[in-house]
């Protein structure tokens, strides 16, 4: 028998999230089931509640940001036992058998992976359900252990916000004193300024924000740059060995550019709706790569989990109640969140 599940849902791209419930599946013996104790509050959540991707479908929970407490475990299941606190993060399935899941980057699988709400399980037909919930079943092959000593709410984030600036610097190689610049200072900026500094890189943070800088500093980077005034980037011409670029509405990517070294790399993950011209010199005068990087598979991403249980990090969240979404949504829209919402889903039971 499903179980009726109380959740925080929208019904359509102008409509508040509102109380609503879902049901869940029965655990099946490779599946785990799960008490939703946190869930961050991701600006994609706002992107697709209201559609601006223009992929939506309603009725829609969002939430990809889920630590909770294991409460029952299918009979295959290895990994965790009722008790442990386990997350979920973007991913609820892939295919499993293409080139990129085998070599565990679930997050490209070539039929599309079966994302945590907004989407379908693998059949194509049974429609995901996020967060925003009380309560979660999922296929062992996608949680991931949240390292003890941990507080679990600020770990929610590294779920997304952490893994999403982790796999960029780990595969370009971010090291002890690389110049990284961090372009935007919001939930994955935040994460991106204390994963690049905890690999021992010198880091700029570059924000819309002057009201920021002391946090920017506090956060790990060395270097403020207010972005309002081009003549600040100009000086920063060539100076930069890698760029995180997290900024969630459309601006002006050869601007950037100019400021990476000769081979250097610029890496988008903040993902605005609108499109935005690069112009090929940005590229060709100096030999820049520019590229996308969408979450982390299974496997790197319970690396960078453990990576923040040995260096001690977590997100700084602020914990809101699930009535307060709506509230929250407006506050992240005028880059007013520090730097991470994550909802309490006590508030929900
Ligand atoms: P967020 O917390 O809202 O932070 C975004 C930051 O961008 C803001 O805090 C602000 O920083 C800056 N910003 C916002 N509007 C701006 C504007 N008009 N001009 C200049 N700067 C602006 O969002 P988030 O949750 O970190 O997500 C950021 C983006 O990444 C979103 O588009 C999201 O969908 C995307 N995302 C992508 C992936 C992926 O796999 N690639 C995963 C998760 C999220 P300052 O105040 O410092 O300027
Ligand atoms: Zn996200």
């Amino acid at each position: 028998m499903p179980t009726t599940t109380p959740a925080f849902a929208t019904s359509s791209a102008t409509a508040p999230l509102a109380a609503s419930t879902i049901e869940r599946r029965d655990p099946g013996p490779n599946d785990v089931a799960i008490d939703v104790l946190f869930c961050g509050v991701c600006h994609s959540d706002i992107h697709q509640a209201r559609n601006e991707w223009g992929n939506a479908t309603y009725p829609m929970v969002p939430g990809h940001e889920i630590v909770g407490r294991v409460t029952k475990v299918g009979a295959n299941v290895k990994k965790l036992a009722v008790g442990d606190l386990a997350g979920v993060g973007c991913m609820v399935g892939s295919c499993g058998e293409c080139p990129a899941c085998k070599s565990g980057s679930e997050q490209y699988c070539i039929k599309g992976c079966a994302q945590t709400y907004n989407s379908t399980e693998m059949d194509r037909k049974t429609p995901t359900y996020g967060g925003y919930s009380t309560h979660v079943v999922v296929a062992e092959s996608f949680t991931l252990k949240i390292p003890a000593g941990l507080d679990p709410a600020g770990a929610a984030p590294l779920l997304c916000a952490g893994i999403t600036t982790y796999a960029p610097l780990r595969e370009y190689g971010c090291k002890k004193g690389d110049r990284v610049g961090v372009v935007g200072l919001g939930g994955l900026g935040h994460m991106a300024v204390k994963l690049a500094a905890s690999m021992g890189a010198e880091v700029t943070l570059f924000s819309s924000s002057p009201s920021k800088e002391a946090d920017a500093r506090r956060l790990g980077a060395s270097n403020f740059v207010v972005t309002k005034d081009p003549a600040n980037l100009a000086k920063l011409a060539g100076s930069l060995d890698l760029i995180i670029d997290t900024v969630s509405a459309a601006h002006d990517y050869n601007a950037y550019l100019a400021m990476l070294r000769a081979k250097g790399t610029m890496v988008l993950v903040g993902a605005p709706p609108e499109p935005s011209a690069v112009s090929c010199f940005s590229l060709i005068m100096g030999g820049k790569r520019l590229v996308g990087s969408m979450i982390g598979g299974v496997p790197e991403t319970q690396e960078m989990l453990d990576h923040c249980g040995k260096h001690k990090i977590v997100s700084d969240i602020e914990l809101i109640p699930i009535q307060k979404i709506n509230e929250a949504y407006e506050r992240m829209i005028k880059a007013d969140v520090k730097y991470r919402f994550v909802v309490d889903l006590g508030s929900l039971r």
